[in-house]
């Protein structure tokens, strides 16, 4: 058998949305399984859709994933060049073939006349309307004009677009490797454009000559290309490579979590969660966020994206990249389309950061506190609290909230959690507490908590009820980690800095 080769091809358009991180990611797992070559080639043939730094955003979004391709624009192979734009010369001739052997012809109407056939056939009340077999003998082309009028057309270059003839009543075999046998009829779809007039190939004709000549074996791509699979098979067979046509697998849609359909970044706006891998700044409608930038681990995010429509046949649901890549297995991905649920991606991450060790968060961390003007100069003391907090921490960005108070004393404190039960006793307590404390010699958290406890018994006060407003002295509020161990990485002068600014705000 050939070596199995595998390819991603996305449309350098805008943002990488996670159905295509999805797509790219079980290209790269069944590459990997299998020992073979992942390619990423842009398709970027409709100029009129490209977005500058669009290319660039996807390799970065592949490379954040742990994804990244084995040929691809900027290492490339020896199957180059990996961008359609570049491979610009090699379509034509490919389409003439075509026109030769029958299977597509020069049409050469213009765009007025494409206008009118379509409020023709509107006007007899077809909501189909096509340029196909039905109408194709009355328009522009060279199977309606003279032989010698479709070459004195073509000798002055007048614009024209090189179509496929769709045949009539045919039926389109070809097996799919997650829906099986699949037919369809000709007759349902258009005399698809292969050629446009700026001398670029479209998406059908591209895609089946760069699949074969990069040596395509097995082909991923998202179910709404699956209307679009006669075209290519008939376009494999009538060059002549039908026993080189890749293996299809037309992968089950992302869907809305409400109600039907593609999951859409309109969908993420309005539910208030991202579509993107990660933030893409459009340069005309401005940054859109992503999963990275939210504070989601690239580990969490390619697991539930694998299991957004696969799954082992276990109950198993946290994955490594290795584990799925040794795991997967086509028979596997689910025929229908996976409802998207924000709250099961986050419990996925919070998972992620559970799992994770302190060397692999540093970094994400220390970022994000640096990003907000904390400087962090004692990385040990950083390593303390991310393994203090991480169980709270669902987000990376959560660190921030439930951490800055160890680098900065709290702006505010909510004393409301604590006035109502609030007595002399209490206040006496604590100022007991500063002086023992600050007696201590070794901040031990042993001996944290046995004075405390034990001035507490002194005073006849329960620990409990001294817990609480402790907690919001040293955090501003009713959270963090257990009180005794922000005190020992807050440090002896700092706990007893706040003990005292906020006896002094309940006065
Ligand atoms: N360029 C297509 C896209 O943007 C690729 C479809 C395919 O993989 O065949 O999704």
């Amino acid at each position: 058998m050939s070596k199995v080769r595998v390819r991603f091809a996305p449309s350098p358009t805008g943002g990488l949305h996670l159905g295509g991180v999805r797509t790219a990611l079980y290209n790269y797992l069944f590459a990997k399984k299998n020992n073979g070559d992942f390619v990423l080639r842009i398709e970027d043939t409709d100029q009129t859709r490209y977005v500058e730094g669009a290319e660039q955003y996807i390799i970065d979004c592949l490379n954040w994933c742990g994804i990244s391709s084995d040929e691809g624009p900027q290492n490339p192979g020896e199957y180059g060049p990996y961008r359609q734009s570049e491979r610009k010369n090699i379509y034509r001739d490919y389409a003439e073939q075509l026109v030769k052997s029958g299977h597509a012809y020069y049409a050469f109407d213009t765009p007025e006349e494409i206008e009118s056939l379509r409020d023709k056939l509107k006007a007899e009340g077809k909501y189909n309307v096509q340029y196909n077999y039905q109408n194709r003998t009355e328009m522009r082309n060279s199977l309606s004009l003279p032989e010698e009028e479709t070459q004195a057309l073509l000798k002055i270059n007048f614009p024209h677009v090189i179509r496929i003839k769709m045949p009539r009543n045919e039926s389109v075999h070809f097996k799919d490797m997650i829906r099986g046998d699949i037919e369809m009829q000709t007759d349902g779809v258009d005399d698809k454009v292969l050629m446009k007039a700026d001398g670029m190939p479209t998406y059908h004709l591209a895609v089946v000559v760069d699949d074969y000549l990069m040596e395509i074996t097995h082909s991923f791509r998202g179910e709404e290309w699956l209307p679009s699979a006669p075209v290519h098979v008939l376009l494999w067979k009538y060059f002549g490579w039908e026993s080189q046509m890749p293996h299809w697998a037309h992968l089950p849609l992302i869907l809305k979590p409400d109600g039907n359909g593609k999951l859409s970044k309109r969908d993420g706006e309005r539910l208030g969660f991202p579509v993107f891998a990660m933030e893409w700044n459009d340069p005309v409608k401005g940054k859109v966020p992503g999963f990275k930038e939210l504070g989601f681990l690239p580990e969490a995010f390619i697991n539930l994206l694998a299991l957004l429509g696969w799954n082992d046949g276990t109950e198993q649901e946290i994955f490594s990249l290795e584990e799925m890549v040794e795991k997967f297995s086509i028979e596997r991905i689910h025929s229908h389309g996976a409802k998207f649920d924000f709250e099961k991606a986050k419990w996925f991450n919070h998972e992620w950061i559970k799992k994770s060790n302190v060397e692999r968060l540093r970094p994400g961390v220390k970022k994000i506190f640096e990003e907000n003007h904390i400087a962090i100069n004692d990385e040990n003391k950083l390593d303390k609290i991310i393994e203090l907090i991480k169980e709270r921490c669902t987000l990376l960005t959560d660190f921030l909230q439930q951490g800055s108070f160890f680098f900065l004393a709290p702006s505010e404190i909510d004393t409301s959690v604590v006035l109502p039960k609030w007595n002399e006793n209490k206040n006496q307590f604590f100022v007991e507490l500063i002086r023992a404390y600050s007696l201590i010699n070794s901040w031990d958290i042993n001996d944290i908590e046995h004075t405390f406890k034990e001035l507490a018994a002194a005073a006849r006060l329960k620990p409990g009820e001294l817990m609480l407003p402790f907690r919001v002295m040293l955090v501003g509020g009713k959270f963090g980690p257990g009180v005794f161990d922000i005190a020992s990485l807050l440090g002896k002068e700092e706990t007893i800095k706040r003990i005292e600014h906020t006896l002094s705000l309940m006065k």
